[in-house]
């Protein structure tokens, strides 16, 4: 079990700079998503589509606003917990929170900052009754380690880009993309239809014909077992006429979807699914849990990534003194503060 001072539920945009407003603040945190990298929306749903309306930077991509405040953060030192949804929080005797994760992750923590955003986004799964046991051996939903699937018998499922950029990245083919190579690689998808960029949907198309990728149209709907192992699916393609396809290893990259789930068990006050503040201190009805950015309500609540920032600021200094009790908070300004220029890493100037 960890302890620590401040854990941050979501890794989105707000989160981040949840972080960095608790570094101002000398208060360290821990920051888990089940994403496997930080960014939330804007890293999942609009990666390369420009933001306007983030002060100071007339134009960005998410991506580039995920990287831009990664970076931001980076003097407080956070350690991230990816790829793990928080799934309980618990108040202990001390007035302490344990928080624990899918994944096994115990955390003790004194202030919660809940930037759970619409929700954890998880991989979408297949719905075939059973297959789930073969979670982690032979079934995957996401590529994680890509030395697992070398020299297999590889089944992707999906039809959107990281399907394509992965059957192409482990095709013996495209040696130039990737050093893994699978021994076999099927895409699997209900149709002949996929979506990516032109270059690698041109290289895709050449796959199919040089037949250095199969191209399988159908829906799983059934598998074949053999002394414990996964040895074939049964796919059912359009005319309704289903057949086995063999294999080693089932990469399903059918994206993410965004689920509310834990959150909304946690006593805390809810009003449509979204979790209820004052906007003093941005804290929930239980003191010492704080809840920003798209997740939270109150009246006049506008969910954008500038609304977020400014909670984050009110949180911080709302929990440091639940922290820190015998301190006085002081606010100081990043422009002329020595103590945060020390903080932050940076060298000092004239005006220090
Ligand atoms: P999110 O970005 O949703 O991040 C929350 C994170 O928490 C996620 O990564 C999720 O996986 C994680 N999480 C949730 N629950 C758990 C849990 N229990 N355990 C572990 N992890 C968990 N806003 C603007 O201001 N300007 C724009 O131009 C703009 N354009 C947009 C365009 C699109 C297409 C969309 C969809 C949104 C846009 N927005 C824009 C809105 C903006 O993206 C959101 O306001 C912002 O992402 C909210 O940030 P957040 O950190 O609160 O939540």
């Amino acid at each position: 079990m960890t302890e620590t001072d401040a854990v941050v539920i979501g890794a989105g945009p707000v989160g981040l700079f949840q972080v960095f407003q608790l570094g101002l603040l000398e208060i360290k945190a821990h920051v888990v998503d089940s994403l496997p990298y930080a960014g939330g929306q804007c890293m999942e749903l609009y990666p390369d589509k420009p933001i306007y309306d983030i002060p100071g930077l007339p134009i960005c991509t998410g991506q580039e606003l995920a990287e831009r405040l990664l970076r931001q953060v980076a003097p407080f030192e956070p350690v991230f917990h990816y790829r793990q949804v928080v799934t309980s929080l618990a108040r202990q005797p001390d007035g302490r929170f344990l928080l624990e994760t899918s994944t096994g992750t115990r955390l003790l923590t004194r202030t919660v900052f809940i930037a759970a955003g619409v929700g954890a986004f998880q991989p979408r799964t297949l719905k075939v009754e059973g297959i789930e046991r073969f979670q982690g051996t032979q079934l995957f939903h996401d590529v994680g380690d890509p030395a697992t699937f070398a020299d297999k018998n590889l089944v992707i499922v999906g039809g959107d880009d990281a399907a394509v950029e992965w059957a192409l990245n482990f095709c013996a083919a495209h040696a130039d993309r990737h050093p893994h190579k699978a021994r076999r690689v099927t895409l699997l998808h209900r149709r002949d239809v996929f979506r990516s960029s032109d270059e690698s949907l041109t290289q895709l198309r050449q796959s199919f014909e040089q037949r250095a990728i199969d191209l399988v149209v159908g829906q799983i709907t059934g598998f074949t077992e053999a002394e414990g192992k996964l040895v074939a699916l049964k796919v059912t393609d359009p005319d309704n006429v289903t057949r086995d396809l063999a294999l080693d290893m089932l990469l399903v990259l059918l994206g993410v979807s965004p689920k509310l789930g834990p959150v909304a068990d946690w006593g805390l006050d809810l009003e449509r699914k979204q979790l209820q503040v004052d906007t003093e201190k941005f804290s929930t009805n239980v003191p010492g849990i704080f809840a920003v950015g798209d997740i939270n309500t109150y009246p006049g609540k506008k969910k954008l990534i500038v609304c977020g920032f400014h909670e984050c600021v009110l949180a911080a200094f709302g929990a440091a003194p639940l922290i820190f009790p015998d301190k006085k908070i002081l606010l100081q300004y990043t422009t002329t503060s020595p103590r945060l220029h020390a903080l932050l890493g940076v060298a000092k100037t004239a005006s220090d």
